[in-house]
């Protein structure tokens, strides 16, 4: 093994710089600074190798973590980008948003054994950031052009990493999506303080560059049919993602100034964007947040940054059983939020039905349940009020009807599509699903990894077409 590693006896777990919070609460900059070459030498020098390296088995993209570390340590960025990317259409984006705490980081042996994580996603965004830097991210460039044509529904992860891998192939790719803008959940739901827009932008440029086209503003299912997009496409995937916000079960929950998570998120991110938005911020306001997971987190630091009053998140567990990452609730702990835990809100009270406080009831835990999960209950006469003039719901979300989309899709208990576990087709010959839309939802990383398998296997079977049709014209 290279003698430059295994250096976390001796070498301290060292986060790139982040900027103070006084600082970064007053704008939309990503918060965390970059890792100068020595540095991401050092820290990658950390890993010890492992034989059996937990922090990849823990990767849902089953990254080849520590080889990509060992060459890091070496100074041979190049191949250690080159191996990052093999497996992983937007290393840098990954390096930024996932929750590390919970996958590789969380899982690796140098963090279980007390000395401090590697720090895996800093690196990896070291990596291609700076591969971007020095050009050594290529275009899409298929060896040879194939007839068949793909239809992508959806610009988000799941779609942009299959549309990738399709291309690559050589196959014709057509993506549509709803928005003006192709990005999904990365463009417009995922603030700039985390993923700043032109990260994202470039990737697409890219895809756009390899001869992917982009279909926007367009709604499948309404602006063109569902049958119309099979006759023109061989094969389909469906990625849409899952947006319907699970609602609030509250009186006063239909109050002015009562919202869903999501629509605030576009609404900031597109003044980021340079739109014009006519919907309020929260500059000024009392705000309060209801839910514990990262759109949770995404909200309350959107709302800090845009200059509320006061911002209170209230989750009705407490923070061991958060599902939220660890590093985004510290991150709004800095930057002022106050976290209400082991509350649940009861009601919305309203000066002339505009939204004016939460009564929330406070809540204790109680026997595990099925999930593990420990139940909750409200404490008798535990109620409180929080004031609030803006309430942000970001309970979830579920899938919208895909009945709507086709009635013939089946669909499962919970309104995500059936797919093949093994090859992500739907019930319908050549229509593929993959991403939140089939799995529920859940993390960009899974999201890119779904997008990737069900390319395989759309390939698969457009090669299986392709054949089918040479043989007949050589007969
Ligand atoms: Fe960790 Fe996510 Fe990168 Fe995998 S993709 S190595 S989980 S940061
Ligand atoms: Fe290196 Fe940690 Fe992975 Fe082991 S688990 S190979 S120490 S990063």
């Amino acid at each position: 093994m290279s003698s430059k590693m295994l250096q976390f006896v001796d070498t301290e777990r060292d986060m790139p710089k982040k900027r103070e919070s006084q600082e970064r609460k007053d704008d939309f900059l990503e918060i965390y600074g970059d890792y100068i070459d020595v540095k991401a030498e050092e820290q990658a020098s950390r890993c010890s190798q492992c034989g059996v390296p937990f922090c990849q088995n823990h990767c849902p993209l089953q990254n080849n973590i520590p080889d990509w570390l060992k060459l890091t340590a070496e100074g041979r960025v190049e191949e250690a980008y080159r191996v990052s990317a093999a497996t992983n259409n937007m290393p840098e984006i990954c390096g930024r948003i996932c929750p590390q705490d919970r996958l590789c980081e969380g899982s690796c042996v140098i963090e279980q054994s007390g000395h401090g994580t590697v720090t895996i996603g800093s690196v990896e965004r070291y990596l291609t950031d700076t591969a971007w830097k020095k050009g050594w991210v290529e275009p899409i460039a298929p060896r040879r052009e194939r007839a068949g044509s793909v239809g992508i529904i959806g610009a988000g992860p799941a779609g942009l990493a299959a549309a990738e891998e399709l291309r690559l192939q050589g196959w014709q790719v057509t993506v549509y999506d709803r928005h003006d803008r192709a990005g999904g959940l990365l463009i417009y739901g995922i603030p700039n303080f985390k993923l700043d827009k032109e990260i994202v932008q470039r990737r697409i440029k890219r895809l756009e560059d390899g001869g992917i086209e982009f279909v926007l503003n367009c709604d499948v299912g309404a602006d063109i049919t569902f049958a119309k997009l099979r006759e023109k496409h061989q094969a389909v995937l469906i990625a849409t993602g899952v947006y319907k916000a699970r609602d609030l079960d509250c009186p006063g929950s239909g109050a002015d100034g009562v919202t869903a998570a999501l629509p605030f998120l576009i609404d900031s991110n597109r003044r980021g964007l340079g739109d014009t938005v006519k919907s309020e911020t929260a500059e000024g306001k009392d705000v309060v947040v209801i839910g514990g997971g990262d759109t949770a987190m995404d909200c309350v630091r959107t709302a800090v940054r845009q200059g509320a009053k006061s911002v209170t998140c209230l989750y009705r567990r407490d923070h061991a059983n958060m599902p939220g990452s660890r590093r985004e609730t510290a991150n709004a702990q800095e930057e002022g939020v106050t976290f209400e835990w082991l509350a649940a809100p009861k009601s919305i009270h309203d000066d002339g039905g505009k939204a004016s406080a939460v009564r929330a009831d406070k809540m204790r835990l109680g026997k595990k349940e099925a999930s593990g999960r420990q139940s909750v209950e409200a404490i008798p006469d535990g109620d409180f009020d929080v004031k609030a003039d803006l309430v942000i719901k970001a309970l979830g979300f579920s899938p919208e009807n895909m009945k709507d989309l086709s009635p013939e899709l089946t669909v499962t208990r919970w309104g995500t599509l059936r797919v093949n576990p093994l090859t992500f087709e739907t019930n319908l010959p050549g229509v593929y699903a993959a991403g939140d839309i089939a799995r529920g939802a859940s993390l960009v990383v899974w999201a890119i990894r779904e997008g990737r398998d069900a390319a395989a296997h759309m390939h698969g079977y457009l090669r299986a077409l392709e054949k089918a049709d040479q043989k007949v014209a050589a007969e």
